[in-house]
């Protein structure tokens, strides 16, 4: 396409949460057990997540246990699972101690969830070699210092570099360049492409597409026809086409907005509107700071399995009020979220008005807005003078989210796959 060629990695931490907890009681509790060669799991507090199984050993999934199904279910499969429970401050410290190695080795690094990043190494060779060299070192280096294991992908760009990383696990590097598309991707299943979910698979089956080769070879018109423009996306993805950057920093803010990378995979729809709750907050408490009000709002999601969705709305009335903020997000929220993992929310504000602005009168408004405004501007005084944390919103007593945004990574971009070009 081009004809200065990126070199960019994807490292993603095998069994990540298994990993980091089984290592944690190797070396830290002296545990005798590793808990990654034994049948074993991380599964949600039962109160909070409904048992759900958070991630597995390689042995496990001998079993054909899931992420994501329930303890029940896990349990049916083999009684003897070994079942540990989740540790989000640890998985929160150890995600640190992996991204801060990844950053010696490049200053372009985007971390795209808690135990995954893409790294852009373009130029990097005089200092840490070859590709395949440097993506050693580099693997071996965060299994010698911190204990766990990563698979490195690598190739000219993020889609082709995350396929790889998905190849034979754990504690290996596998290149798929350009070139090496036809042997190594083309004969996959169609469903192991990204954003190729359950129903598109369902679709391309019927148009006799089994493998990613086949995808590829198909003519676009046809797959526009049937799948629109994700027809378009997807045959591009299976040709390796992917332009998208390593995005390090996040872009230029027009708006205000904020968006937060959850320490676990959210399925259910109270989390995520507690997530969008913490968000609210910061945002509403940044425009009041300002003196400003948003016309606009947009919430984003980034599921499991790379793809993003956003949705934005016009207000009718600008506005700078946390739960009026989290009410339009939600809604957007319940417009666009079909149920899938959720890995990253994010609520964006613009057509920022500065000053006071009239909120335009409705007969049947039933909301007392001045009472909330009021109550917005009590709440930050207090929090102005005795710091974030001494007011909370009782939805977040017990709950693994910080009631101000949240998360480990405060404003991080994410790959929005939808405004990609097709050359
Ligand atoms: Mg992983």
């Amino acid at each position: 396409m081009d004809g200065k060629e990126r070199v960019i990695f994807h490292i993603d931490v095998n069994s990540a949460f298994l990993s980091w907890e089984a290592v944690y009681r190797l070396y830290h509790l002296g545990g005798t057990v590793d808990l990654r060669k034994e049948v074993s799991a991380v599964g949600g507090d039962m109160a909070m997540r409904h048992g759900i199984i958070l991630a597995k050993s390689i042995p496990a999934k001998k079993y054909h246990i899931k992420t994501g199904e329930t303890i029940l279910e896990a349990r049916q499969k083999c009684p003897n699972l070994m079942l540990v429970p989740p540790n989000y401050r640890l998985y929160e410290q150890c995600s640190k101690a992996f991204m801060d190695i990844l950053r010696k080795y490049s200053p372009s690094v985007e971390q795209y969830s808690i135990d995954e990043a893409f790294v852009d190494m373009t130029g990097t060779e005089k200092l840490w070699g070859a590709p395949m060299e440097a993506a050693n070192r580099l693997k071996n280096e965060i299994r010698d210092t911190l204990g766990f294991t990563v698979n490195i992908g690598i190739s000219e760009n993020k889609l082709l570099a995350k396929m790889a990383s998905d190849f034979e696990k754990p504690d290996r590097v596998h290149t798929l360049w350009k070139s090496e598309i036809r042997k190594k991707m083309w004969p996959l299943p169609v469903c192991d492409l990204f954003f190729v979910g359950r129903a598109t698979a369902k679709k391309l089956f019927s148009l006799g597409i089994q493998t990613i080769g086949q995808l590829a070879q198909a003519d676009p018109a046809v797959l526009k026809s049937h799948l629109k423009k994700h027809g378009e996306v997807i045959w591009a993805f299976a040709n390796g086409m992917d332009i998208s950057v390593v995005q390090s920093e996040p872009p230029a803010n027009k708006g205000y907005g904020n968006s937060t990378t959850i320490a676990f995979d959210v399925v259910d729809a109270s989390t995520a509107k507690l997530v969008l709750l913490a968000l609210a907050e910061t945002i509403g408490a940044r425009l009041r700071a300002a003196g400003a009000r948003a016309e606009v709002i947009a919430v984003g999601i980034k599921l499991h399995d790379l793809s993003y969705v956003s949705h934005q709305m016009m207000l009718r009335n600008a506005t700078n009020i946390t739960i009026e903020i989290h009410h339009w997000a939600c809604q957007l929220f319940d417009e666009l979220w079909d149920g899938r993992a959720i890995r990253h929310l994010g609520i964006h504000t613009s057509r920022i008005r500065d000053g006071l602005d009239m909120r335009q009168l409705d007969m049947f408004e039933t909301v007392d807005y001045e009472k909330l405004e009021r109550m917005d501007a009590a709440v930050d005084q207090i929090r102005k003078r005795y710091g974030n944390d001494s007011v909370m919103r009782a939805a977040f007593i017990g709950r693994p989210i910080d009631h101000m945004s949240g998360g480990i990574s405060r404003e991080k971009r994410t790959v929005d796959y939808k405004k990609i070009q097709v050359n």
